[in-house]
């Protein structure tokens, strides 16, 4: 029954309406000259609620009260602050279901994506608790005698979490969850698309701080757009701003952040493309490709862009890719009947369009029609039809970041050729090898392979482990987030010498006699 009750969703994760920006007294009382940020679900064209926009005073209050907080926080030991985050993956799994259906609403990807973001933040809670006893550095062998040299890792400060509405609180997760095991403090602004889920995630993670008498500064939340991004970016109160969203918002963060020398991680767009060789395994391939390209309805980072197929299979591949695509079921996405959901509002229905127009004009043949889809099912004007178009390798349109579900395909006949192809983009993030040939796989993984911070064989573009480092090269930011030792961007380095002679030799051997 994909029916839900958004009411008793919205009780159960204790969301108010006109819910406020976050921190110690945010639910004071306010009169006048306030704003509302409406939430409407593309799933059927219904408002959910609304927040508060953060006006200017309240967010300087929440930054305030961030600071403060930082000040006790970031002395706590660090395997304390992993039983805090412990405990949020525990409310979280509790709330699973209420708030991966909120997401799957709110934002319009499947129910089992929205589950599945969920299960993505308990996750990376999992993964920040262990990380908590190993925030190594390391010792070096001094060159003078006596002395011992080694570095530790300090907490940086306030982190401003700027994300984008396609992963509405996993990317929050990801960020924060690293972020308070290494002692700071957060301030979350959600994308003004999905403000709802934000509000809910607030509620669980301020309830667990205050079961453990914490201030709730740890973790602050502040509604808005771009200007309050701008605000965020621009102000020298935040350490490290990690900003997800597209090339041209990252641009004017970086730019900000720079301006004062803070520190930033960009997360930005992608243009993904997977070769598909000769030697590829095409049973594989195809169920990749599709979901690649259609999956999130094409509003993944890492969504397939671009098909790269050897002019051997092409017609072949092109056959069967028509023909899975006519079987795709396009509706509601909390029916799990369906494949592809809703695009995020209208404006990305016109982007659609627009884009879908100009790979005609630049020459490309669509063998698989796009196109609005109408009636009571698609009330809400977001439903979209995927398509493909055989397109020129130099065609203009190929080089941007369409948020949708259009797929260009292209023809291939050296694997030089292949990788020049894929790496002819501006951006950096995901990219797949389909082959079966271990020559092949391991030139696309070598330093003149794939130019991309995520290079898979045999596995398609979509969809990352948190264990891994996530992020790309280029227009994509080069920030890495999640696993591996991406935890150092979000601490500073402090190298420590210490010395227990009693000389002061200084080091190469310069001598400073009086
Ligand atoms: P967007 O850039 O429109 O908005 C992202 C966030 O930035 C929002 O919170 C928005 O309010 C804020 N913002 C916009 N302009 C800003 C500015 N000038 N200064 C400060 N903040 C600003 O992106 P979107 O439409 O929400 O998301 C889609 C984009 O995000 C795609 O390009 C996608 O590839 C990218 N994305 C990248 C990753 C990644 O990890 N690389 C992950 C998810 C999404």
């Amino acid at each position: 029954n994909h029916h839900i009750d958004i009411s008793g969703i919205l009780e159960r994760l204790s969301v108010k309406a006109g819910h406020r920006a976050c921190s110690t007294g945010a639910e004071a009382d306010k009169v006048g000259g306030e704003v509302n940020i409406e939430s409407v679900s593309p799933v059927d064209g219904m408002r959910i609620t609304s927040v508060k926009q953060t006006a200017t005073e309240d967010y300087d209050r929440v930054v305030t009260e961030a600071t403060v907080a930082f000040a006790s926080w970031r002395s706590v030991p660090a395997p304390q602050r992993g039983e805090v985050v412990r405990q949020f993956g525990e409310a979280l799994r509790k709330q699973k279901q209420d708030l991966g259906t909120l997401v799957s609403y709110e934002m319009g990807k499947s129910l089992q994506e929205g589950l599945g973001e969920v299960q993505e933040m308990i996750d990376i809670c999992d993964f920040a608790v262990g990380l908590s006893r190993q925030l190594y550095g390391l010792t070096m062998p001094s060159e003078r005698p006596n002395h011992r040299m080694y570095e530790q890792w300090h907490p940086l400060g306030v982190v401003g979490i700027i994300s984008a509405f396609n992963f509405p609180v996993a990317v929050w997760s990801w960020n924060a969850a690293i972020a308070w095991v290494c002692g700071n403090v957060c301030v979350w602004k959600p994308s003004e698309k999905t403000p709802i889920t934000a509000a809910a995630c607030q509620t669980i993670i301020a309830r667990v701080l205050a079961e453990n008498n914490l201030p709730e500064g740890i973790s602050s939340l502040v509604h808005g757009g771009k200007s309050l991004g701008e605000r965020l970016a621009n102000d020298h109160r935040i350490a490290l701003v990690s900003a997800t969203g597209s090339t041209r918002m990252g641009k004017s963060v970086s730019t900000a952040v720079a301006s004062r020398l803070g520190k930033a991680i960009l997360e930005l767009g992608g243009n993904n493309a997977m070769i598909i060789s000769e030697h590829a395994d095409l049973d594989i391939a195809l169920p990749a490709a599709v979901f690649g390209a259609v999956g999130t309805a094409g509003q993944r980072c890492t969504s397939t862009r671009r098909l790269i197929i050897h002019e051997a299979v092409y017609e072949k591949f092109k056959a069967r890719l028509v023909n899975a695509y006519k079987q795709l079921r396009i509706g509601n996405p909390l029916d799990e009947h369906n494949h592809v959901g809703p695009l995020i509002d209208r404006d990305a229905v016109a982007n659609y369009e627009a884009a879908i127009a100009r790979c005609q004009r630049e020459g490309g043949n669509f063998v698989v029609k796009g196109g609005v889809l109408e009636g009571d099912e698609y009330g809400s004007g977001c439903y979209v039809r995927p398509c493909i178009a055989e397109v020129p390798p130099d065609a203009a349109i190929i080089q941007t970041e369409t948020f949708a579900p259009i797929l260009y395909i292209m023809k291939y006949r050296s694997l030089d050729e292949a990788i020049r192809i894929q790496n002819d983009v501006p951006q950096g993030l995901s990219s797949a090898i389909m082959t079966l040939n271990l020559r092949e796989a391991e030139q696309f993984l070598a330093a003149g392979g794939s130019d991309c911070g995520i290079a898979n064989v045999n596995i398609g573009t979509s969809g990352a482990e948190i264990g891994g480092a996530f992020g790309g090269e280029k227009e994509t930011g080069g920030g890495r987030e999640s696993g591996s030792d991406a935890w150092k961007a979000y601490m500073r380095r402090q190298t420590n010498t210490i010395n227990y002679s009693d000389k002061l030799p200084l080091a190469q051997g310069i001598k400073f006699d009086f």
